[in-house]
């Protein structure tokens, strides 16, 4: 059903003027928005199916800019990140290309069904990430995690990042998109970021990278290169456009500056951050600097959910309270760092990221006749329910998600897969994976491989 109507819907279009229709219909044709507006306004054809959805609201699919697939979920708690890291490289020693598999199609499965419709995955043995992605049926960025640094040679190679931008990138409708993954300045040599960026320049593809995540990180970054983590990156010329940083959570006013001025994103995990102690980001700062910033879970190993909900409720209450100032991060800038600044921190934003006529049909219709979310009054600046539906709602109020107009989720059910099948398959794989994990745990290395 790639052609069907949505009426008597409570539309948030986050559009740039972030219009809010009370009750609104929303044509989908082959898969793209054909029109939108009041339902008195505009005329659905009579050959398509509608859906009358009064007491939702009509959402674009959330965007997860910064996310690992992974089995390991609740097993490495009560760690720094520096701490956490060996437990975390032990995964990657004992994955196969079968273990990932079922890892990304778990997780893909969990972002969907949180409302989440597309996932930038910084992963392994991604071929089989996008045949994961092909049976969930979501838009998937994939970045292998690239590391070339000695002793780091259970990541993924430049080789098979480059493999895969030429079996990959594109594909599946345009649905998969493959970057090329940097893991860190300590795993990455300079020829990575060299090799990087003539990808970037043969093929358009982005790069992500994880940067400035923690202070003791930042500062060990300055003792190896004598230079702080932003201005190495800038030394091998990956800052751009086309670059999405992961955490940033370090900045101080003058990196905020150079991001910002070379246009480069970024993803901000603030569950992750919380978890693995390593401080709050300046989001204000970058926002007030005009940086595109997205949000990001991090992943189940260190967050340990997949919901964007959480996600913006938490990066918004976690300014608020510790710069005890409660205007900080309100809904509708929320909704827009999960959505469409979320777009354009992954080069997607012409095509998704909010609901404007020739935008993809990825879209997210949430229950308001919920217990979460009553009273409800929809108005044209939002009403209560903006508000609510970054500080209340949850995964639980996800009725319908479309991904290029196919829809993947009905009634809160997928429509495509054996959803039991997948649960069970991953729990199999997953408690076989903590197994050989703890067969291998002799093998911790620390972050500086020594
Ligand atoms: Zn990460």
């Amino acid at each position: 059903m790639n052609s069907f109507a949505i009426t008597n819907v409570a539309i948030f279009t986050v559009d740039p003027a972030d219009r809010v229709i009370p009750c609104g219909t929303l044509i989908v044709q082959q898969g793209r928005i054909v029109s939108l507006g009041t339902t008195e306004a505009i005329q659905v054809p009579p050959d398509i199916p509608v859906i009358d959805a009064s007491g939702h609201a009509l959402l674009p699919g959330l965007i997860d800019c910064h996310s690992h697939s992974s089995l390991m979920r609740g097993v490495t708690e009560n760690m720094q990140l520096m701490e956490w890291l060996p437990y975390y490289q032990l995964e990657h020693r004992a994955l196969t290309e079968e273990y990932a598999f079922h890892s990304a199609r778990l997780c893909y499965l969990e972002a969907l069904k949180s409302g989440t419709t597309c996932v930038m995955d910084m992963y392994r043995f991604m071929h089989r990430c996008a045949e994961a992605a092909e049976e969930v049926g979501l838009r998937v960025n994939l970045a292998p995690y690239v590391a070339d640094a000695p002793g780091k040679d259970f990541f993924a190679s430049l080789a098979e990042n480059h493999t895969l931008i030429h079996s990959h990138h594109g594909s599946q409708n345009g649905r998969i998109q493959v970057w090329m993954g940097l893991e860190h300045l300590f795993y990455c040599t300079a020829d990575a970021y060299t090799q990087a960026l003539q990808a970037q320049r043969d093929y358009g593809v982005g790069i992500h990278t994880h940067a400035c995540e923690q202070r003791e990180e930042d500062q060990a970054v300055e003792r190896h290169f004598g230079r702080r983590s932003i201005a190495q990156l800038d030394h091998y010329g990956i800052l751009g456009e086309r670059t999405l940083l992961a955490h940033c959570v370090w900045l101080n006013d003058d990196e905020i500056k150079r991001i910002a001025d070379t246009g480069t994103a970024i993803a901000h995990c603030p569950v992750s951050n919380a978890k693995l102690a390593s401080g709050v980001a300046r989001v204000p700062e970058m926002l007030a600097a005009g940086i595109t910033v997205g949000l990001g879970t991090d992943g189940p190993v260190c967050n340990n959910s997949l919901s964007l909900f959480e996600e913006m409720k938490f990066a918004s209450l976690i300014q608020k309270a510790t710069r005890l100032e409660a205007t900080l991060l309100p809904a509708s800038q929320m909704l827009r760092m999960a959505t469409i600044n979320g777009a354009r921190a992954l080069g997607l934003d012409r095509d998704i990221g909010s609901l404007e006529v020739g935008k993809c049909a990825d879209l997210l219709l949430l229950d308001l006749g919920m217990p979460n979310m009553t009273p409800a009054q929809v108005d044209a600046q939002g009403g209560n329910v903006l508000w609510n539906l970054v500080f209340a709602a949850g995964s639980q109020n996800v009725a319908s998600v479309w991904v290029d107009g196919r829809q993947l989720i009905a009634n809160g059910q997928t429509t495509r897969l054996n959803e039991r099948e997948v649960i069970l398959e991953a729990q199999a794989h997953g408690l076989a994976l903590f197994e050989r994990c703890r067969d291998i745990s002799h093998l911790k290395s620390t972050m500086l491989g020594d």
